[in-house]
C-alpha cells in the first residue's frame, strides 16, 4: 500500500410498442403541464428504422435504482424492488416502454431486479435492451462472456432482447481484447441472426478515429448509444467527443442515436442558481431537467432519450415533458444556448463524473462518486466565496465541511486514496480519478485548516 504521503509526494504538490402511439406533435396544454397532470395516451414515440418497434422517446435508464432506506435494510435487499416496480409500473401504464439495464448496473443487480419488475407484464408490453458488459479483463474470455450473456436472459427472465449492446467502447485495442480475439462479435452476430437479438448496436465513449472505424468496420450496426446533452454538444470534456459531430456521423449513415447522459450525470438537472433562474424565467411550470431532455430529443435521429429515474418525482416530470413531446423552438434553442454559456463561464470546472459507478468499488472504500458529486456541486454553485475576506465565506465554509461529512462518511472520503490506480481503467470519462482526489482532499484540508470547524 503506498502511503499516502508518498502519494502526495509522487503526484506532487502542484498535482492538482405496445401501449405507445404514433409520433404526436400537439403541443400539450400549459395547464396539463402546470397542473402536473399527464394526459394518458400522449406519449410520444419514434419508429426504429426496421420499422418494427414504436419506441418510447423516453427511455426509462435502470442504474440508478431506489436504494432502502438504512433502517430497513434486509439481508441481501439494498435495493427497494417494491419501490422500483411501482415506477415501472406507472412509466408502463403512461407509455414508457424501453428499459435500458446491463450486467455492471447497482453493483451487477439492475438485470435481476429489472427482470422482476419487468416479468409481472405482458413482454410484447416493453423493449429490452441490455449489454455485454465484459469490461473486467477476468470477463474477456469467450466462455465468460458467453456466460455473461446467457445470465442476462435468465435474470431479465426472457429468452430474447429487444436491444442488445457491445457495451462501453472507445479503442482498437480494449475492443479487440473484448469482441474480436474471443470471436463475440462473431456470437452476436449469429445470435442476432437467431432472432434473439432483435437489434445490435454498441455504446461509445472514447476516440474519434475509434468511433469512426466502427462505423466503417463492416458491421452492420442497428443503432449506437452516446452521451449527448446540451454541454458535450459542442463542448465535450476530457475523454469525450463532441456530440455535434457524433450524432452527425450517425445521421448520415441513417444509424439511429439512443441518447446516454442527457442531463450529464444530473448536472444539468441541477443548473446553479443562474442557470435555473434563467430556466425558471421562460417556463416556470417546466423542470431544469426538461430543458436537457428536449434539447437532445428534439433531434430527429434519436430513437429514444435515457433517463435514470431513481424517484417516482423523476418518472412524472420526466413523463410530463414526453407526453406529448414538443421540440424546442428558435427562442428556446437561443436560451439553451444561454444556459451553455453560463455552464462554461463557471471559473473553475467541475470533473465531468456522470455517477455511473463503474470505479466501484474503490479496494480503499472511497465513496467515488458521491465525493465528485459532492465537489462538483459545491463548484457549480458557487457557493463557497473565493477569498476568506469576502461577505459569506466562513458560513459557506462550514456549510461545504458539514455537507461533506455527511455526503460521504469520514472513512470513506478523499483523504484515504491511496493512488493505487485501480479506478483508472474503469472510468468511461477517462478521469484521473486519483488526481482528483488529491484535489479534493486539498481542498477539504484548506477549508479545515482555516480552523473553527
Ligand atoms: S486510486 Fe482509485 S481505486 Fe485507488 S484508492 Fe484512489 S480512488 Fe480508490
Ligand atoms: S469517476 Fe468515472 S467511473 Fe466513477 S462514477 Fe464517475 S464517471 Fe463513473
Amino acid at each position: 500500500m503506498v502511503r499516502r504521503r508518498d502519494f502526495l509526494k509522487a503526484l506532487g504538490a502542484a498535482g492538482t410498442a405496445a401501449g405507445c402511439g404514433p409520433v404526436r406533435r400537439e403541443s400539450r396544454r400549459t395547464e396539463d403541464i402546470s397542473s402536473g397532470q399527464i394526459v394518458p395516451g400522449t406519449m410520444t414515440c419514434r419508429k426504429d428504422t426496421s420499422g418494427e418497434d414504436n419506441v418510447s422517446l423516453l427511455g426509462f435508464g435502470c442504474m440508478r435504482i431506489p436504494v432502502r432506506d438504512i433502517s430497513d435494510l434486509r439481508e441481501g435487499e439494498k435495493y427497494d424492488q417494491e419501490s422500483f416496480n411501482a415506477m415501472v409500473d406507472f412509466a408502463l401504464s403512461c407509455g414508457v416502454n424501453y428499459f435500458d439495464t446491463s450486467p455492471r448496473y447497482c453493483e451487477g443487480k439492475s438485470e435481476e431486479i429489472v427482470g422482476k419488475a419487468l416479468s409481472r407484464h405482458d413482454r410484447k408490453s416493453y423493449y429490452i435492451a441490455t449489454k455485454m458488459s465484459n469490461m473486467a479483463p477476468e470477463t474477456f474470455s469467450r466462455e465468460e462472456s458467453i456466460a455473461m450473456y446467457h445470465r442476462s436472459m435468465e435474470y431479465l427472465q426472457t429468452d430474447y432482447f429487444d436491444y442488445y449492446l457491445v457495451h462501453n467502447v472507445g479503442s482498437h485495442e480494449n475492443f479487440k481484447q473484448r469482441f474480436l480475439d474471443n470471436g463475440i462479435l462473431d456470437f452476436l452476430a449469429a445470435e442476432r441472426q437467431a432472432g434473439r437479438i432483435r437489434h445490435l448496436g454498441w455504446s461509445f465513449h472514447g476516440e474519434k478515429e475509434f468511433f469512426d472505424w466502427m462505423l466503417d468496420c463492416g458491421t452492420h450496426w442497428d443503432f449506437t448509444q452516446i452521451q449527448l446533452n446540451y454541454i458535450d454538444w459542442q463542448h465535450a470534456s476530457g475523454f469525450n467527443v463532441n456530440a455535434e459531430y457524433l450524432y452527425g456521423e450517425l445521421d448520415k449513415r441513417g444509424i439511429q442515436a439512443i441518447v446516454m447522459e442527457p442531463l450529464r450525470g444530473g448536472a444539468l438537472a441541477r443548473g446553479n442558481q443562474q442557470i435555473r433562474a434563467l430556466f425558471k424565467g421562460k417556463s416556470p411550470e417546466r423542470s431544469v431537467a426538461s430543458w436537457a431532455f428536449r434539447f437532445a430529443a428534439s433531434l430527429p435521429n434519436v430513437l429514444t432519450v435515457l433517463s435514470g429515474m431513481t424517484f417516482m418525482e423523476h418518472v412524472r416530470d420526466n413523463i410530463l415533458t414526453f407526453s406529448p413531446f414538443t421540440p424546442l423552438d428558435e427562442e428556446e434553442k437561443a436560451t439553451v444556448q444561454q444556459a451553455v454559456e453560463a455552464f462554461l463561464s463557471l471559473s473553475v470546472e467541475g470533473t465531468p463524473c456522470t455517477g455511473c459507478k463503474y470505479c466501484m468499488p474503490c479496494p480503499y472504500g472511497l465513496d467515488i462518486p458521491e465525493l465528485f458529486l459532492h465537489y462538483n456541486r459545491c463548484l457549480t454553485e458557487q457557493t463557497l466565496p473565493p477569498s476568506p475576506e469576502d461577505d459569506g465565506y466562513r458560513r459557506a465554509r462550514r456549510a461545504f465541511l458539514i455537507g461533506y461529512d455527511r455526503a460521504v462518511p469520514r472513512l470513506r472520503q478523499a483523504d484515504h486514496c491511496t493512488g493505487c490506480r485501480d479506478c483508472i481503467p474503469k472510468c468511461p470519462q477517462r478521469i484521473d480519478i486519483p488526481g482528483e482526489m488529491l484535489k479534493i482532499d486539498e481542498y477539504v484540508e484548506k477549508l479545515r485548516a482555516e480552523g473553527g470547524f
